[in-house]
């Protein structure tokens, strides 16, 4: 069945293995690798569960969380929750996530409340924002920050574990050894204003991880919570490959329904495309078009890059270029297509993390594991 999403399990734990290598440089540094981007899909949760380079196994849906549980206990692991919780499933959170990140104290004292009926300790990482603004107490804001963290620790059931940021996701912002750097200082001051220790410096997600590369991810920072790293092998900070990870882990087939030698430039009066987007063809004569059945229901079709098997490899076909898609069609010109294609053939595609998002998610893409 296509499209098909296939997952090469070996080369994503070979993936997770050389970033673990690469970041964890002493023995405190606790790996989280996030499921989310996949979905939470069973297999591949598994086999993060099971890498022993891996200490959390992080999501930002409780939907995920949850169906991770089985095999983080099985493996010993712990689960974090990346996103802040709702307070409306309080009850969800402390009874299946280890650990959550947090920004807001009437939060942490619903998941306090919870976690005494359910007499647990559920641990908190407090989120403090670089600049990137997206969540997390101001770093500027000291004040906030002390108070916030002074309540924590009056809390009976929640166990501060640590603090954390995110950087690249809402303003771009790239971390730095010196953006990252505060966050060290601002765990330092933490630990010095009430004489605790904090076990947790997270120190960002996939775009931290260039740093380490680098060496100058401060000493102080001893967790990343790597998502799109692993599964797509990006530095998500400069748009780099990560030498040391392969590419082509997730690989994407998809089936060819129509063959046609046309115009490459529409005819008539242009109004709108499927999609409400205003259509800016090119003029490159009459070509060969191919139509693929999929659209953008199950991915963002300008964001799939075809490759081509080579051994047990794929390496990228810039012979075959993406022109456009609406709801469920994708379409290719293959002009110039290296390969003899027929109706009924299938392309192979790599994709960004918008399109793999997507693909992951729908139930119209069929899963298959290597
Ligand atoms: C999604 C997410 C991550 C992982 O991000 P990647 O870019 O996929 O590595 C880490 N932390 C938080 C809070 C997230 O929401």
């Amino acid at each position: 069945m296509y499209p098909k999403l296939k997952y090469n399990i070996k080369k994503l734990e070979h993936n997770i293995n050389y970033l673990a290598k690469l970041v964890k440089k002493t023995d405190n540094f606790k790996l989280t690798i996030v499921t989310k981007s996949v979905a939470a899909d069973k297999e591949i949760a598994k086999s993060i569960a099971s890498n022993p380079n891996v200490d959390y196994v992080g999501d930002s849906r409780m939907e995920n969380i949850i169906s991770n549980k089985q095999s983080v206990e099985e493996y010993g692991k712990e689960s974090m929750l990346l996103r802040l919780p709702m307070i409306s499933e309080a009850d969800r959170i402390v009874a299946n996530a280890d650990i959550s990140l947090n920004s807001e104290i009437v939060t942490i004292k619903a998941l306090n409340e919870e976690a005494k009926k359910q007499s647990k300790v559920h641990k908190v990482i407090l989120m403090i924002d670089l600049g990137d603004l997206r969540e997390g107490i101001f770093y500027e804001d000291k004040e906030k920050i002390m108070d916030v963290v002074k309540q924590i620790l009056e809390l009976s059931n929640i166990e501060l574990l640590g603090v954390g940021t995110n950087l690249t996701c809402y303003g771009g912002i790239i971390p730095t050894y010196k953006n990252l750097q505060i966050l060290c200082q601002v765990a330092k001051e933490i630990e010095s204003q009430f004489n605790i220790k904090l076990p947790i410096v997270s120190g960002g997600n996939s775009s931290s991880v260039y740093l380490a590369e680098r060496n100058e991810l401060p000493e102080g920072i001893n967790n990343l919570r790597l998502g799109e790293s692993f599964l797509l092998c990006n530095d998500t900070a400069h748009c780099n490959e990560i030498k040391g990870c392969v590419k082509d882990a997730i690989i994407c087939e998809v089936e060819i329904i129509e063959l046609q030698h046309k115009p490459s430039l529409p005819i008539g009066e242009v109004g709108l495309d499927a999609l409400g987007n205003k259509p800016n063809h090119q003029d490159k004569g009459v070509i060969d078009r191919a139509i693929l059945a999929i659209g953008e229901q199950d991915t963002v079709c300008k964001r799939m890059y075809p490759v081509i098997k080579q051994g047990e490899d794929y390496i990228d076909d810039p012979s075959i270029e993406v022109l456009g898609s609406s709801s469920d069609h994708m379409i290719l010109d293959v002009s110039k297509s290296k390969r003899k294609l027929k109706v009924g053939d299938t392309l192979e595609f790599r994709m960004d993390y918008a399109a793999l998002l997507r693909l992951a998610t729908s139930p119209y893409v069929e899963k298959e594991y290597l």
